[in-house]
């Protein structure tokens, strides 16, 4: 079988990569001839990684899946959620991100936080979403560098490390994006 994973970011295509059976063969937007900025303009999670999955059958003709994540932060009434990527403005550049939220945080002495995947898969004319929730809290700096966006600063529960400090194998056990895959996974093998 085969499945485009409707993403331009390499560090998440290599975490799914991983996850994803080896009879199904992945393609990436570049191996479909796809260039474009895919729309992702909804105002929730879920809605824009439906839309994204759509845009992607709709335009392209291939069985596809999408994801979409948000960091949703419990002092800042779940901020930055749907806006994370662009949090500290359009440049979405992930220090400026990362030191906005640490900044809005400074006074709070609640640092809960969760990441929500949502993946959404667009097979057989079939439209069906999975989530993963990975909670835990907002450090106080900015603490090691592999990962990207806001793992420097994000320290799931039960860890002592920062996700830019653990390894992606572990990242993808207990991760957000690694547990909504999962859920992908087991659906794709009961196929
Ligand atoms: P996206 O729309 O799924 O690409 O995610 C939106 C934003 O959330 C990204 O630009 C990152 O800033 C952040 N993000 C998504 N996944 C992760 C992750 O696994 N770790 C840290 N930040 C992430």
């Amino acid at each position: 079988m085969q499945l485009v994973f409707a993403t331009n970011n390499l560090n998440k295509l290599k975490e799914v990569q991983s996850l994803i059976p080896d009879h199904i063969k992945l393609l990436s937007l570049k191996e479909i001839g796809c260039f474009e900025d895919v729309p992702e303009t909804q105002n929730t999670i879920k809605g824009n990684a439906i839309q994204k999955a759509e845009y992607i059958k709709e335009h392209y003709g291939y069985d596809c899946f999408a994801d979409d994540t948000g960091l949703e932060v419990e002092a800042l009434n779940n901020e930055p959620g749907v806006f994370s990527a662009r949090y500290a403005g359009p440049q979405r550049d992930a220090n400026d991100n990362m030191d906005l939220l640490l900044n809005n945080l400074k006074e709070k002495p609640n640092r809960n936080a969760q990441f929500k995947t949502v993946v959404s898969l667009h097979l057989n004319g079939n439209l069906k979403t999975f989530t993963g929730i990975c909670k835990g809290e907002i450090t106080l700096d900015k603490k090691g560098n592999q990962g990207f966006g806001y793992d420097p600063i994000f320290m799931p529960n039960g860890y002592t490390e920062t996700f830019a400090e653990i390894d992606l194998k572990l990242k993808n056990e207990i991760g957000h994006r690694g547990k909504a895959v999962a859920k992908l996974v087991e659906f794709l093998n009961t196929l």
